[in-house]
């Protein structure tokens, strides 16, 4: 018999849909892979280099639970140089990825019966996340084409159990890239009604706009006394299987994670956080605009072929490396009665018939969306694509 907080779970959507492309290719089927959320790319050689040095030096044991001390100094000094405050290593903590910086997060300031509002489409961690803590998911759905939440709608979630907002901008899946405004506006709200924000900035440095990404504490930097900075190492620079993150945020949360992660997995991998520490001072900055050239070139071009799809509008993809299609007309126009009904019957037939692994938007909460991942390889991504198109064009007529 389980424990009942088994059942708030259902297994990772985006995993399951790489499983799924795993299954297909395993039978032999011929799959192009745009359900992963990473880019496929060799990691960096200073990250490499890092690792093997430490790994030929007999570095091994455990390290603080919060990470070594020059990486978390390295890593609030990059986090100064980005955003218009001061962090010290005392800010920092070192983590098994954003995905453990963020549960860090839930069990240090949730409590049973608290609210968190999330927007959705959202991925699919941040609820679970908040229901393992006990605390509560309050949605507030957000629209295409730009998936930016209005600060009225957020207004309107707000009660007095809510303890937190979750941000994610730029977002997974909708690539979404929040504007300053939008963002001064939450750190209003934070403010006015003392709430927590938590704010997941993963693809940060994926913005293909004109605007750079602005962290919440570059929009509103008074807000930083209530914000959790979440952040990591894994897409940034392809290592999502390296396993590092951090976080930023006020020092007794700093404490919270330093006794949470004692008791949990104890430290982020030595190796791995030995390899980023030489890194951060050994890079000359090209892999991260090699990889930026080319996830631009791919959407440009990406763009180009979706634009084909009459009923679909072309997403905006501002930021990560998602394009995030919104199908309501295009299942609207569908025959009623046929055997494609919904997003989930469009990604299987992706998969089983056109050989492309995508993500439906149900795995976020969506009824209308679809997810392409454009950071597969370009040779594969362009044909993929051009067969999506063949193949929505042609459901009318199932
Ligand atoms: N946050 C968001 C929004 C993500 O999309 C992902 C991975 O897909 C993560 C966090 C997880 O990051 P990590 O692999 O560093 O745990």
């Amino acid at each position: 018999m389980l424990a009942q907080r088994m059942s708030l779970l259902s297994g990772s959507g985006t995993a399951a849909a790489r499983e799924a492309a795993k299954v297909a290719a395993a039978a032999g089927k011929e799959i192009i892979d745009l359900a992963a959320g990473e880019v496929i790319i060799a990691p960096p050689k200073t990250v490499r280099d890092g690792a093997i040095a430490a790994i030929d030096a007999g570095v091994n044991r455990y390290t603080d639970s919060i990470g070594i001390m020059p990486l978390r100094e390295a890593v609030a000094t990059k986090l100064t140089a980005s955003t218009p405050v001061k962090w010290t290593a005392e800010n920092i903590v070192i983590t098994n990825g954003a995905k453990q910086a963020l549960l860090d997060a839930a069990l240090a300031v949730f409590n049973p019966g608290d609210e968190v509002i999330i927007f959705r489409p959202c991925w699919p961690t941040f609820p679970s996340q908040v229901l393992l803590a006990g605390a509560k998911p309050v949605f507030v759905d957000v629209k295409g084409p730009s998936y930016v939440p209005t600060i009225d709608s957020i207004r309107a979630a707000v009660t007095p159990k809510t303890k937190a907002i979750i941000l994610n901008s730029p977002n997974n899946p909708t690539g979404a890239v929040y504007d300053r405004a939008t963002l001064q506006a939450i750190g209003d709200l934070a403010i006015n009604d003392q709430l927590w924000i938590i704010s997941d900035e993963c693809y940060s440095s994926f913005v293909y706009t004109s605007e750079a990404h602005e962290s919440i504490v570059t929009a509103h930097p008074s807000v930083r006394s209530r914000t959790i900075l979440v952040n990591a190492f894994s897409k940034e620079l392809a290592i999502t299987g390296w396993r590092l993150g951090y976080f930023a945020a006020p020092p007794e949360i700093v404490s919270a994670a330093k006794k949470l992660q004692s008791h949990t997995t104890s430290n982020a991998n030595v190796i791995a956080q030995h390899a980023i520490l030489h890194h951060l001072s050994a890079t000359d900055g090209v892999f991260e605009k090699h990889m930026f050239a080319r996830l631009t070139k791919a959407r440009t071009d990406g763009l180009a072929i979706l634009a084909r799809l009459p009923d679909v509008p072309v997403p905006r993809a501002d930021g990560s490396f998602f394009f995030y299609l919104d199908l309501t007309e295009l299942l609207a126009g569908l025959p009623v009665g046929g055997p494609v009904k919904t997003v989930d019957d469009i990604a299987r037939l992706l998969l089983e018939e056109t050989g492309v692994a995508s993500v439906a938007g149900s795995t976020f909460g969506d009824p209308v969306g679809l997810r392409l991942s454009f950071g597969a390889l370009p040779e594969l991504l362009i044909p993929a694509l051009e067969k999506l198109v063949g193949t929505l064009n042609a459901l009318k007529s199932r």
